[in-house]
């Protein structure tokens, strides 16, 4: 027997990053009830994991976090935390999501989220919410600024030594939690699903994960934030501060190599942004950026990147062929200069591999809207309508359809919620006329086969 449990909505949102959260609020904000649905065990996707944000500087975390408490308080939003999408159909003229939520080994309705669990588990492993840097507890609030802030059990590691549950003031530890199915029907839906970064895995001669001290650009994010693994930038082999830090640009976009041809767009500005709170850091520590050529193509942007030139920061336009161990846990950099001094070898104490964007989410055989060749969701009218997909009461925000900043995602979340709220207007128009709503999208079906064949 189907045991789910069913839910209606005006509205899903599917991912809660920035830009999830945005068109959410702005559904919310218009009196929409709206789910949204989110994977991880907190929402807030990238952007609560950065450090500080280009062009402004201003701390990710200050930015973000109202935005997901807004949403976390909002009476017209439901939140789904750690969720699977099974299935995203069109059905009736509904759009219906089958949706998974995984088991948190804790009752969210019981949990306080005082942490006594997590203070008494014995047991500590890698915290990729800290790059790996640091160890967490089997048993987590999964990081400090989480929403919600609820604990969750990594059944993986955990050895069943049943401190958690016999220190836990409310008794909220369910040790044999079952997954809990939902049938969540609404009027239209936004796929906000975001990015992953690419693998630079595959990239084996920038020796990731096997060279010490090569590491992402978004480790280098937890490095720099103020809840950062070690509150400071040191070199994790063995805790020296750095007196030299490279990045490598374009290590896993523009690489037909890793099937990346594309720009992701935010690299070079990020790792501008990085070298920039590294020099306020590590003001002795000499910065140096190997790229192929920068792009600083938003708004104050090229300002950015004239005044890290000011501030003593090094281009130096080559090409990374390859990356080394180096003496005394210095990394390598083996690189052809464009600029007259031919192949070249320095040192430097980190490398940092300025990784692109790859869609967060493969809708096939999930929902039956259609990818582009970069394999992210494919927008029929990407000049006149960047939102719209190919399936009707469907829409898309942020990196979801491709590599993009936070600017760009905000504006994007807003333009697809007032798509999805003129696709709910049209529908409540066509009932209350009793006509027949044939194009609330305002696509004629002609239109959408046209757009779709583009
Ligand atoms: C190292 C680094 C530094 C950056 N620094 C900056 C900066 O300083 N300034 C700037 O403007 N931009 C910066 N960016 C870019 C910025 O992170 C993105 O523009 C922004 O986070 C995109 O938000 P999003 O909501 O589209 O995606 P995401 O933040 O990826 O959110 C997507 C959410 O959807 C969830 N999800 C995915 N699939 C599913 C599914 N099937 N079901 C349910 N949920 C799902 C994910 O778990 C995630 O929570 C940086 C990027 C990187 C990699
Ligand atoms: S599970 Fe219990 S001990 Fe752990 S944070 Fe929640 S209330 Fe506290
Ligand atoms: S039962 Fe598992 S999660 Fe709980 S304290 Fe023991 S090891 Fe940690």
């Amino acid at each position: 027997m189907d045991s789910a449990h069913e839910y209606e909505f005006d509205a899903i949102v599917i991912g809660g990053g920035i830009g999830g959260l945005q068109s959410a609020l702005d559904l919310a904000d218009q009196g929409y009830r709206t789910a949204v649905i989110e994977k991880d065990a907190s929402i807030g996707g990238k952007m609560i994991r950065l450090s500080k944000v280009f062009p402004t500087l201003d701390c990710a975390s200050c930015i973000t976090t109202p935005k997901m408490a807004a949403a976390a308080h909002h009476e017209q939003i439901t939140l789904f935390t750690y969720c699977d999408v099974n299935d995203i159909e069109r059905k009736d003229g509904a759009i219906e999501a089958s949706v998974t939520q995984r088991p948190r080994y804790v009752d969210i309705d019981k949990c306080i989220g005082c942490r006594k669990c997590e203070y008494e588990c014995p047991v500590s492993v890698p915290d990729v919410e800290q790059g790996g840097f640091s160890g967490r507890k089997a048993i987590r609030i999964p990081f400090s600024n989480a929403i919600p802030q609820k604990a969750v059990l990594d059944v993986t590691n955990c050895m069943l030594c049943g401190k958690c549950a016999s220190i836990c003031p409310t008794g909220a530890i369910v040790y044999n939690q079952q997954p809990e199915s939902y049938r969540i029907t609404a009027k239209t839906a936004v796929l906000a699903t975001g990015f992953e970064l690419t693998s630079i895995n595959d990239k084996r001669q920038y020796g990731m994960g096997e060279i010490p001290n090569v590491i992402d650009s978004m480790q280098m994010e937890r490095l720099l934030a103020p809840h950062g693994p070690y509150g400071r930038v040191l070199r994790p082999s063995d805790g020296m501060i750095p007196d030299s830090i490279a990045y490598v640009q374009c290590a896993g976009s523009r690489d037909a190599s890793m099937g990346v041809s594309y720009c992701s767009r935010v690299c070079c500005m990020y790792a501008i942004k990085q070298a920039m709170l590294l020099s306020g850091s590590l003001p002795l520590a000499d910065i140096t950026i190997y790229y192929m050529d920068i792009r600083a193509f938003g708004k104050n942007y090229e300002q950015f990147y004239q005044n890290a030139k000011a501030m003593g920061i090094e281009f130096v336009k080559a090409k990374v062929a390859s990356l080394d161990t180096g003496e005394d846990g210095a990394v390598a950099v083996h690189y052809e200069d464009q600029q007259g001094e031919g192949v070249t070898t320095r040192e430097h104490d980190m490398v940092v591999l300025s990784a692109g964007m790859l869609p967060g989410w493969s809708p096939q055989g999930q929902c039956p809207v259609s990818i582009g060749g970069d394999g992210f969701i494919k927008t029929i009218q990407p000049k006149t309508g960047p939102s719209l997909t190919d399936l009707e009461g469907v829409f898309v925000a942020g990196t979801a359809a491709g590599p993009k900043d936070i600017v760009d995602t905000i504006t994007e979340a807003g333009g697809a919620a007032m798509e999805a709220a003129k696709y709910l207007t049209a529908l409540h128009e066509d009932a209350t006329e009793g006509q027949l709503a044939s194009s609330p999208q305002g696509l004629g079906d002609e239109r959408i086969k046209e757009a779709v064949h583009e």
